[in-house]
């Protein structure tokens, strides 16, 4: 099935609307460079119209039980279940991902919903208490409001549900912006949904950066802004929001390592590499992109990962299941990958580099060794099919060079010794540890950065509770 060229409208107030000022952009596929659909291209105007619509929902929104919105929550986990497959075609048309991963994401995608639906019913808080005699104290855990939402293009529907799913079950409406590269899976999912969401609960709109992103975050009636993106837009966000002191949450970028033990077993690291450094052409916050391995393991290890990484079938999703890589999201991003490895003097390319053919924004799966700790091929995010290898000398070296970095989102060790993995997932400063495998996340357990890959969870209770203000309340007893 392919998809024709299509015409979306951005949704607001439960409405479908053009843009304020009427303006529109084109949506790209990167396999291939031409254009899939046209979205309103946003302005202020489409910021504030969608608060208003969003303030004036919460009032019944505000109202509704915890079970309530469970029931509407489980209903939009049913439209993505009820339309997978042409969900998974839009995706992997708009962001040039293998089909095969664009389905296995939509199951993801609505249990993360439903553990939300369940969540909402459960929050918890400290027990309610004499504290001063003669007066009850309790805790409140309220919603704040309008919040506003700002999604990136490598998971669109998944990083939208991320975000919206957690803030609706906890009482908030949301005014959700997807990547101005890939809005076609979120405008689809609110088509689809457009009967079981309360009208302006949540708002759909459309635009760059600046001034639609941007335009949310000035927004003094926004309560919250949770943005998932790169660490400079997180740094923007943060200085922006401070004036109005609104709060953040933010999933920045990762530069995740892979710390081999000498006493692993190469080929299972080999494997978890080629899929953790490659899913999703790299681009992916956790991505296994810096490998650190023992002495003893580096030669083994390569000569396992250099034939697991040019196995890899790279090529345009559409030409079948058999395609496990697809191109990056633009020219610029192609461009950007390329130019860590023009930039990097002294390393070797083991495999890959380059382009595949002038159609489509491709990068080979590139694997990189000779690099020093303080490149920048090591030190910086490159967001694309790129996985470095380092040879360390000893434990405290790998940990002090897996920590060497401004990021902290994940990181992975792989041993067969128990006392040394979790010495390393204690020493790790990075908000989740893998102990041998890398890329695996579950609805119940949060996911989010330490150190310059940001603050804030999402996913598990904690990104519930992230959502929420808490309030005391201290009633005299007669
Ligand atoms: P990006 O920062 O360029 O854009 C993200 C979103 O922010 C887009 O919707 C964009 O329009 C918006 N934006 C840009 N400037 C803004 C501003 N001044 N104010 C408000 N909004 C603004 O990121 P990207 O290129 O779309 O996504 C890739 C980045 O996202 C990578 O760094 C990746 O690591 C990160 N990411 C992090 C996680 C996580 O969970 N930590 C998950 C996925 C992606």
């Amino acid at each position: 099935m392919s998809i024709a060229v299509a015409r979306y409208q951005n949704f607001v107030g439960g409405e479908w609307v053009d843009a304020v000022e009427g303006e529109t952009a084109d949506i790209i596929n990167p396999a291939t460079g031409e254009t899939i659909g046209q979205v309103p291209q946003g302005s202020q105007a489409d910021v504030d119209r969608a608060v208003e619509a969003a303030k004036q929902a919460w009032a019944e929104w505000r109202e509704t039980t915890p079970g309530e919105r469970a029931e509407v929550l489980l209903k939009l986990a049913d439209v993505i279940d009820e339309h997978t497959e042409e969900l998974a075609q839009i995706e992997s048309q708009n962001v040039g991902k293998p089909l095969s991963y664009a389905r296995d994401e939509m199951p993801v995608s609505s249990d993360n919903i439903r553990f939300f639906a369940g969540a909402a019913r459960i929050l918890e808080g400290r027990a309610t208490g004499e504290y001063m005699k003669g007066y009850t104290s309790m805790i409140r855990r309220e919603p704040l409001g309008v919040v506003g939402q700002v999604a990136p293009w490598n998971y669109p529907l998944m990083m939208a549900v991320w975000k919206f799913a957690p803030a609706l079950a906890a009482g908030n409406v949301s005014v959700l912006k997807p990547s101005e590269q890939t809005p076609l899976s979120t405008l689809r999912f609110a088509q689809l949904a457009a009967d079981v969401i309360p009208a302006g609960v949540l708002n759909v709109i459309t635009g760059d950066g600046e001034p639609v992103g941007a335009g949310i975050v000035r927004h003094p009636d926004v309560r919250l802004v949770s943005l998932t993106g790169d660490v400079a837009t997180g740094k923007e966000v943060a200085r922006a929001a401070s004036e109005t002191l609104k709060r953040v949450h933010l999933e920045l970028g990762g530069k995740a390592p892979v710390v081999v033990f000498d006493d692993a077993d190469p080929a299972q690291v080999a494997e978890a590499i080629k899929i953790g450094g490659y899913w999703n052409s790299g681009q992916d916050c956790t991505a296994a992109s810096r490998v650190v391995a023992g002495p003893k393991i580096y030669e083994r290890l390569l000569e396992e990962l250099v034939p697991a990484v040019e196995s890899l079938h790279v090529g345009d999703p559409a030409e079948g299941d058999e395609i496990e890589m697809g191109p990056v999201i633009s020219k610029s991003q192609q461009e950007r990958v390329l130019g860590f490895l023009d930039r990097a003097q002294g390393a070797k390319v083991l495999t890959g580099g380059g382009t595949n053919g002038d159609r489509g924004f491709f990068v080979k799966p590139t694997l990189v060794t000779e690099v020093g700790q303080t490149d920048e091929i090591v030190q910086r995010e490159v967001f694309g099919p790129v996985v470095t290898v380092q040879r360390f000398a000893d434990d405290d070296q790998a940990i002090a060079w897996a920590n060497d970095v401004p990021y902290g989102l994940a990181a992975s060790v792989f041993t067969r010794d128990i006392s040394r993995a979790l010495n390393a997932a204690r020493k790790l400063e990075f908000g989740t540890v893998w102990i041998n495998d890398h890329i695996p996340l579950v609805s119940e357990m949060p996911h989010g950065g330490y150190k310059q890959s940001g603050y804030g969870k999402d996913l598990s209770m904690y990104s519930l509770e992230d959502y929420t203000q808490i309030k005391h309340v201290m009633a005299k007893l007669d």
